[in-house]
């Protein structure tokens, strides 16, 4: 492994876009960092280099047969001052995981949180300091071998790239409810396959079925297990929990789907605060019962991008369930309010989650 990263810095920086006008990974920032590997020198060749594209042989492995893996996590303007980071070696730990089945060489997790801070602090201009908006970190690999034999590359090249994102609510009481539309023809993994690694074919697989629910008027698509069509997996980049009566019910981590650095916060806080939060089977039925009684509470997503993500409506079939009257529940908007507290520093870190950018650093 190679310990130092040379850096390349651009002379004059890009015009930054307006903050109050940042989509989703739209805008990138100056600079990126790269690694290569290859089977000689293993991970070499580290470095902090212009945002550029690359130049590669359209032979490359990733092109045609998908070898690759990616996270997604975010930096924060702390309300204490600085920049911080929220779990980042999970992030680190789960690429080793996903690169792991997609037999891709692993990486030092600590030596990526390392080379992270280091572009960070060089890209420190770039973190947004409004309420809501974040820098979003966007790690990959893909495989660069130039060859067309389906096997495992022997080259690689491991890129972080970052891109601030804006506030995915217009204010943190206003959280807006998503449409969520049950699929169930399509399946998006089975346990076996893939569905716990962050791999670019889980997402190309999803497209069709994301642009149906959008054409019937949902926002997302919520999954079924792939062999009984019955039990809920997950939401298209979302963990998905409901309040059932009181308790709350996370599918478990059954190998189809992803392992949520969000889902585990938010299972790891509830039971700080004392309720009950059960991993395990749910089907389609249990919840549709459960809204029949008048017990089903709340349904929230989990996930990086939006933290919390309350949903108000559940098409199933012919059926739509209408939950919590279309609003944000109390369970929803306490997670919300304290993660992203914890996130932006205006909370207590109760947990110990948040990981600070020192100053001095590079
Ligand atoms: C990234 C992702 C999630 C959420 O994971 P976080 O670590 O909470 O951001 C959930 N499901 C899928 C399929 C994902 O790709």
């Amino acid at each position: 492994m190679e310990h130092d990263i040379t850096i390349k810095q651009v002379t004059t920086g890009k015009t930054k876009p307006d903050y109050n006008h940042l989509s989703f990974g739209k805008y990138f920032t100056d600079h990126m960092f790269v690694m290569d590997y290859n089977e000689e020198d293993g991970w070499f060749d580290a470095r902090i280099t212009p945002y550029e594209p690359l130049l590669m042989d359209p032979s490359s492995l990733m092109f045609h047969y998908g070898q690759s893996v990616f996270e997604g996590l975010k930096a924060y303007t702390s309300k204490k001052g600085g920049i911080q980071l929220f779990r980042p070696e999970k992030n680190f730990n789960r690429m080793n995981i996903s690169s792991d089945r997609m037999n891709i060489p692993e990486v030092d997790p600590d030596f990526l949180v390392d080379a992270l801070k280091k572009l960070l602090h060089i890209d420190r201009d770039w973190v947004p300091v409004e309420e809501g908006q974040s820098l979003y970190i966007r790690p990959f690999i893909i495989a660069t071998e130039p060859a067309l034999s389906v096997k495992p590359a022997s080259q690689y090249k491991l890129m972080i790239i970052l891109s601030p994102v804006g506030s995915y609510y217009a204010q943190s009481d206003q959280m807006s409810p998503v449409s969520i539309y049950v699929e169930d023809e399509y399946v998006r993994s089975v346990r076996g396959l893939v569905g716990f690694t962050k791999t670019a074919g889980n997402y190309a697989a999803s497209l069709k079925v994301q642009k149906k629910a959008e054409e019937l008027g949902y926002d997302q698509v919520l999954w079924l297990d792939a062999i009984e069509k019955k039990y809920i997996e997950e939401v298209g980049s979302m963990n998905i929990f409901f309040k059932i009566n009181g308790e709350i019910i996370t599918p478990a981590l059954n190998g189809s789907i992803l392992d949520g650095i969000t889902r585990d916060s938010v299972i790891e806080l509830l039971r700080h605060w004392g309720w009950n939060v059960h991993e395990r089977r749910i089907s389609i039925d249990e919840v549709k019962q459960a809204h029949v009684d008048g017990e089903l509470e709340e349904v929230f997503g989990t996930g990086t991008a939006a933290v919390i993500s309350p949903v108000g409506r559940l098409k199933w079939k012919d059926e739509e369930l209408v939950i919590n009257g279309n609003q944000t529940g109390p369970v929803s908007y306490d997670l919300y309010d304290t993660i992203s507290g914890i996130q932006t520093g205006a909370k207590e870190d109760v947990l110990g989650w948040t990981v600070p950018l020192q100053e001095q650093e590079t």
